[in-house]
């Protein structure tokens, strides 16, 4: 593969305060040299460079409208995996190069993941989890993935990992998106997602568990859970924030992916955002890790929207926009476990966003996508396709 060069640039490499003036040369998908110069140059005077952005949570066969549920239930398969690759494409232009997409019928996530990963079509690396483990009713049963009881739960596990999935999803509490279930109650017992983290762990799979309410959150902490999706502490009067379920997962490991979006900007001022944020600042405080991630798909959450969910999120926590940036860069790869990716270094992947602008200035020149290179490859450039 030729040797590329990304010239008069400024370069923020996922870690630093800053964005410093030099130079990116990438060969054979990863980056060999910084500062230096050689191959084919790309000039781009003024932009900012950064790592490529990774979103935590997605769900790339949903449409992001209000009729999702009818979308969903009529579409065949090979419609949804269009959805998907749709999808796909509309992330990786808006610079979002690696994706974890937290539910989808398992053999579609899948083969979706193959076909970006192989170069069939364009779209971000994926890690999917597949169909949620969920019980019978569930939050998100019609996508495949019942399972009631430590064995049925067990061999849901091992039924995924031999379809070919990254990671495993459990539903630890019902969801607003399915009719019938409980949000506030805890969906599984401490043991049965236990037998879940047993089985996955021992398959080298890591287990991220959808929360809302509070008692969903304490049995996912306690069954020792790698991820708590949204961590709402809802409670039967507003929110139930429990400081020890968030020392013990500060504890254990346990990183909180707070699923947080533009589709907060739609909620009525009444105080809601507000209670969402002193939750966010009492996660950041106990010292839980957290990555970025928006639950794009779902209403009002279009799939490209990362950047416009990093700045709610920047608003309700009260982060720098460096710090923003690093839960979506550096850090999200490091807590998802990708240590090829997140910075921008020697022989590191060239997954590289570039951008009219400096984001650590203004967190909006995000939207001021100038290019998208994936593994070394020119993906996207404005004004050009
Ligand atoms: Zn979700």
């Amino acid at each position: 593969m030729a040797t590329l060069t990304l010239r008069g640039i400024n370069v923020w490499d996922g870690l630093r305060g800053a964005a410093v003036e030099s130079t990116v040369t990438m060969e054979d998908g990863h980056v060999t040299a910084l500062g230096a110069a050689g191959g084919a140059d790309f000039d781009f005077s003024g932009c900012t460079v950064i790592p490529g952005l990774i979103d935590g949570h997605a769900h790339l066969c949903f449409n992001a409208g209000t009729d999702w549920r009818a979308v969903y239930d009529s579409d065949t398969a090979g419609r949804m995996l269009l959805r998907m690759a749709w999808a796909g494409r509309s992330m990786l232009e808006a610079g979002i190069t690696t994706v974890r997409d937290l539910g989808a019928p398992t053999t579609l996530a899948v083969e979706i993941r193959d076909a970006f990963r192989s170069g069939l079509v364009p779209g971000p690396d994926l890690l999917v989890s597949g169909a949620p483990i969920t019980t019978t009713g569930g939050h998100c049963h019609f996508m495949g993935g019942e399972a009631d009881g430590e064995l049925e739960i067990r061999k849901a596990v091992r039924n995924r990992v031999k379809a070919g999935v990254d990671c495993i999803k459990i539903m630890a509490t019902g969801g607003n998106m399915t009719r019938g279930t409980n949000t506030l109650a805890a969906q599984f017992t401490v043991d049965e997602l236990g037998a879940c983290v047993d089985e996955a762990h021992r398959l080298r799979k890591k287990v991220a568990a959808h929360c809302h309410g509070t008692p969903g959150i304490v049995n996912a902490v306690a069954a020792g859970v790698d991820f708590l999706e949204h961590c709402s502490f809802n409670g039967p009067a507003g929110i139930d924030y429990d400081p020890e379920s968030m020392a013990d997962a500060a504890r254990k490991g346990i990183v909180v992916s707070p699923t947080v979006s533009v589709g907060y900007r739609r909620w009525p001022d009444d105080g809601r955002r507000r209670r969402r944020g002193e939750v966010l600042q009492n996660i950041f405080a106990a010292n839980v890790p957290v990555l970025m991630s928006t639950d794009c798909g779902i209403p009002g959450v279009p799939h490209a929207a990362l950047a416009g969910g990093m700045d709610v999120l920047r608003e309700l926590a009260g982060l720098s926009p460096v710090d923003t940036l690093k839960l979506a860069t550096s850090r999200a790869a490091e807590l998802l476990g990708l240590t090829d990716r997140g910075v921008i270094a020697e022989g590191q992947r060239a997954d590289l966003l570039v951008l009219d602008g400096n984001p650590l200035a203004e967190l909006s020149a995000l939207e001021r996508v100038r290019a998208v290179f994936k593994a070394g490859q020119l993906v996207y450039e404005r004004g050009r396709t």
